[in-house]
């Protein structure tokens, strides 16, 4: 006879958890699929005044020439390099290690990868900061929360806007906060109670990669952001906006270590 599911044993800890595991990494892969495009675009652009400047420093035997075009190689491979360090990161993040991280420099990478994605999409990104505060968290980890927060926004303007990345301490100057405002759809009251609930979504699609949503984004960065022992609000004017605000725990910045 065929089993039934009320026959098969109750998942053990260790498969939740394994299956957690996945949801976290196939949510990570969608992320990145989703700017896929965007940032082979952001690596062109880098790329571009590599190649130009080490023609123009081939041809040009001026010493003052060609320091200026070594200067602007390197902004430019540094620039690639970042991209590319973003990406590898975020696709194949290290055990969860976590360390005391500026979140600012963790926040200007993402807009790295996410930049030509608004951009595409007639959305303006205001990136604001302030302070320096550090955070103990898993770098890769707390990116993906701010790439959904990201893509969602972009998602909920249609028509193009402002999305405003803000970087800084809370009021009470013990917690790091990340938020991210939009000038989209908003959300209304009766879905707001629901958004951070598994499977919960309002997105029919097809979006740019031809799918519906998932409603999976905003459970995985709840869960993301609690195990740091932070916390992920939402609050929205329907028609105006939403805003996502991140509270972590600040740590101290890491000692610099002298060279000998
Ligand atoms: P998905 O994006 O796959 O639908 P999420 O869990 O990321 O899944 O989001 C759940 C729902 O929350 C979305 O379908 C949408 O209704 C709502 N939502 C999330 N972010 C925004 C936003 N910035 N503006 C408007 N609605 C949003």
């Amino acid at each position: 006879m065929a089993s039934t599911a009320q026959d098969r044993p109750a998942p053990t800890w260790e498969e939740v958890e394994a299956l957690r595991r996945q949801l976290v990494a196939l949510q990570r892969v969608s992320s990145l699929g989703v700017l896929a495009g965007g940032i082979c675009h952001e690596l062109n652009n880098a790329l571009t005044p590599i190649l130009n400047y080490a023609k123009l420093g081939l041809r040009n035997p001026d010493p003052a020439y060609r320091q200026r075009a070594f200067e602007k190689i390197l902004e430019g491979a540094q620039r690639a390099s970042t991209i590319t360090g973003g990406v590898l990161g975020l696709a194949r993040p290290r055990a969860d290690r976590r360390e005391p991280t500026d979140l600012i420099r963790l926040a200007h990478e993402v807009t790295l990868l996410v930049g030509k994605d608004l951009s595409r999409h007639r959305v303006r990104l205001e990136f604001q900061v302030e302070g320096q505060p550090y955070a103990r968290v898993n770098p890769a980890q707390i990116q993906q929360v701010l790439l959904n927060l990201l893509i969602n926004a972009r998602q909920a303007m249609p028509n193009g806007g402002t999305v405003r990345l803000r970087v800084g301490p809370d009021a009470t100057g013990r917690m790091a906060e990340l938020s991210v405002a939009d000038t989209g759809v908003g959300i209304a009251p009766a879905d707001l109670r629901h958004i951070f609930e598994p499977f919960f979504t309002t997105k029919t699609g097809p979006d740019d990669l031809g799918q519906g949503g998932t409603g999976l984004g905003l459970s995985v960065c709840r869960e993301i952001v609690e195990s740091h022992k932070g916390r992920l609000r939402a609050e929205s004017r329907t028609g105006q906006g939403t805003t996502f605000t991140l509270r972590l725990p600040m740590c101290a910045a890491p000692a610099k270590q002298g060279v000998a």
